[in-house]
This record gives C-alpha cells, sequence and structure tokens, in this order.
C-alpha cells in the first residue's frame, strides 16, 4: 500500500492547540539523562534487562530518536541527543520540546507520581502550560481505607472526596482496574467485599502499605466511582489494553466495561477508554454503539512504531471521529511528550490522508476531523475552564 501524503493536512493543522487528556507529570529539572533512562521512557517493560539489551532494537526507539533528532539537529543516535540536552539550560530546552508538542492543556493523571516529579501546580509554573488534574480512584480510596469501619463507609468517603476534587477542578477520574483485577466487571459479591475490606482496614491500622486488589473491591469502586462520575459530569477514565506486565493483558479488554454501558443506572455516564491496543478494534466497536464511549491511541502512539499507525486506521474503521481523543501518555522527560505528539499527529494524517484519497472522505470533513481529534472532542467531554469550543 502506497504511504499517503501527510504533509498537507500536518500544515492545515499546525494552527491547532491540542488537548492532552491524559499524561503525567514530568521529571523536576535540572537532571542530567543517561542512555538507559532515555531507552526506559520508551518500553513498558519493567525488567532492565528490556532496556539495557533490546529497546535499542525496536523500531519505536529508533522512531523516537529520529523525531528528537530532528528538533535537535544532531545524528539521530543516543550520544548525539544526550550530549546536546544534557549541556543545553533544562528550563529552555524542555520548554523548547514541550512546546514543539502545540499542547493547549495537559489532563494530568498523578497516580504513580515519584519524589521527583513536578506537582500540578509546579508543572504548570515550569512548563507553562495550563495543568488539570484527574484524580487517580484507586489511590484515593487507598488512602481513605482508615477513615471507614465497613465498605459503604469507606465509598461514601470516596465519593464526598471525588466531590471535592471536582469542586476544586479537577476534570475526571481514572480507574486503574486492569492492573489491580480483571477488567471484566462482575456483580459486586457483598461477602468478598466484606472481607476484603477488613483485611485493608487491618493493614491500615498496622501502618503498613495498602493495595486495592481482586475483582470484588476493585470492581465495587469501578461502579461507585461511575455512579459518581454520572452525577459529577465528568469523564471516567479507564486504562485498558497495552500497559506494563503487572497487569495481565488477557484480561485488560474494554468489552469487560458492558455492565457500565448497558445499565441504565449510570445512562449519561461518559467513559474515556485509555490505550486500548490490541483492543482498538474492540473499543472502536464500543464507541460506534454506545454513546457515552471514547477512546484514545496513547502508549500505543509512539510505543508500537507503525503498529500505532495501523491501530490509527483501524480505529478510524468504527469509531466516529467524534469519539476519537488525543492523548500523549507521555511521563517524565520532555523527549517522550515531544515524541507522543508528532507521532500521533503522524498517525492522525496518515489514517485521514488515505480516507481521503480512496474517496471515503472529503478532505474539509478530513481537516476538520483531525481538528475534533486533537482538540474539539476533549472540549467537548471534559469540563475544560475554556468551554466547550472547537
Ligand atoms: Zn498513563
Amino acid at each position: 500500500m502506497a504511504v499517503s501524503d501527510v504533509r498537507p493536512l500536518l500544515e492545515l493543522w499546525e494552527d491547532v492547540r491540542a488537548v492532552d487528556h491524559h499524561c503525567h507529570p514530568l521529571r523536576r529539572w535540572p537532571f542530567q539523562l543517561t542512555e538507559l533512562e532515555l531507552r526506559s521512557a520508551f518500553t513498558e517493560a519493567i525488567d532492565p534487562a528490556i532496556a539495557e539489551h533490546h529497546v535499542i532494537h525496536t523500531a519505536a526507539y529508533q522512531g523516537a530518536l529520529h523525531r528528537i533528532a530532528a528538533e535537535l539537529h544532531c545524528d539521530p543516535s543516543e550520544g548525539a541527543i544526550l550530549g546536546r540536552r544534557n549541556a543545553a539550560d533544562p528550563a529552555s530546552y524542555a520548554r523548547q520540546l514541550l512546546g514543539r508538542t502545540a499542547t493547549e492543556v495537559m489532563l494530568v493523571d498523578q497516580g504513580f507520581a515519584t519524589g521527583d516529579a513536578f506537582t500540578v501546580e509546579e508543572q504548570q509554573q515550569a512548563t507553562g502550560i495550563p495543568q488539570l488534574e484527574i484524580i487517580r480512584l484507586e489511590t484515593l480510596a487507598e488512602n481513605l481505607v482508615k477513615t471507614a469501619s465497613d465498605p459503604r463507609e469507606w465509598f461514601a468517603n470516596i465519593r464526598a472526596a471525588l466531590r471535592a476534587d471536582v469542586g476544586r477542578g479537577a476534570v475526571g477520574v481514572k480507574t486503574i482496574c486492569a492492573y489491580r483485577a480483571s477488567l471484566k466487571l462482575e456483580p459486586v459479591d457483598t461477602d468478598a467485599l466484606g472481607v476484603a475490606f477488613s483485611s485493608l482496614r487491618l493493614r491500615a491500622e498496622r501502618g503498613e502499605a495498602l493495595r486495592v486488589t481482586g475483582n470484588a473491591i476493585c470492581h465495587a469502586l469501578v461502579f461507585e466511582a461511575a455512579k459518581e462520575c454520572q452525577e459529577l459530569e465528568v469523564p471516567l477514565q479507564v486504562h485498558c489494553g497495552f500497559g506494563d506486565p503487572d497487569e495481565d493483558l488477557a484480561d485488560a479488554s474494554p468489552l469487560g466495561l458492558r455492565p457500565l454501558l448497558i445499565d441504565h443506572a449510570y445512562r449519561g455516564l461518559r467513559i474515556a477508554l485509555l490505550h486500548c491496543y490490541p483492543y482498538h478494534r474492540e473499543a472502536a466497536y464500543l464507541c460506534s454503539v454506545f454513546p457515552g464511549a471514547y477512546m484514545d491511541l496513547s502508549l500505543a502512539i509512539p510505543f508500537a512504531a507503525l503498529d500505532g499507525v495501523r491501530a490509527m486506521r483501524e480505529a478510524l474503521g468504527l469509531c466516529p471521529t467524534s469519539k476519537l481523543l488525543y492523548a500523549s501518555d507521555a511521563t517524565r522527560y520532555p523527549e517522550v511528550y515531544l515524541v507522543a505528539a508528532t507521532l500521533h499527529r503522524e498517525a492522525l494524517g496518515d489514517a485521514l490522508s488515505e480516507l481521503v484519497e480512496r474517496r471515503v472522505m472529503s478532505r474539509s470533513v478530513a481537516v476538520d476531523a483531525g481538528r475534533q481529534v486533537l482538540a474539539g472532542n476533549a472540549r467537548r467531554l471534559y469540563p475544560l475552564p475554556n468551554g466547550p469550543g472547537q
């Protein structure tokens, strides 16, 4: 298949400031970046042997080096890139790369922020890009175990905290249920829930680290959060598909969210399916039949190299362009935000150009669809301060 000429569309979107509806905090600068750290930023592997021996041999990392080198005007090698970046002024270097992402606002999940990461306020100050917070459900729930003596009281406290967080400006809730349980939601087993909560409570009293896991507790949390999101009119973001090996990918299909999509009790709830790959076709199906379903291809773009581009084409098989969202899912290093943003625009340009060339869409419809994916859809989905513009 001939590669489409994406340049005309990319040029027409140059003025579009994107809404990055899912990303993470940057590492607080200044710091010197090592080869291993740069490689680790472009893999979901946890075992360091992958970064050490194999990442350099991935199409995704080679592609990332080329995109970064193009911005830094140097060879696409680790040595040349690290030499440039480590010699530069960290703040202006970061602002240069982040500026190239053409991001209007970042919706930040602080969920796995480490001690060396910016807070939301610091990140806004440091980057000059407005930041809005997404609340991570499981972290919030773990922090509130001690406040309750039974699951009912716990859920009430969690919902009150979500209301308070949205009241002070958070624009959505995110669940990482797929990392803690199966994503195939089951009706809540109250006995199992009671047992699971008691053991959490005991650990909290002993001052031990808490981690909500298992279907009983994690599914109950998702149902509670879904009700609260529905009432607050904010989206529930759900991690599905691709992630690190802490999750069982076999149990991470978005199809498992069916109870939230068919039960009238959740009518009006909007669910943003994050990542989706390799279940992006399943996600696209859900978007095509359920009004409340939205999806993105973050993480697959940029980690799956050309398969990310193919995923974009496949997603647009069933998914209306009004329901596809842009996200970088970037974290820690400015390079990752740059590569994710660049490749996402390229993949979008590729998929929509093909539709134009094959006379599926007119150019003007494709240009507008790209604008919606980059910003307009998220503006309608989230309660952003400037309202639902285009
Ligand atoms: Zn993420």
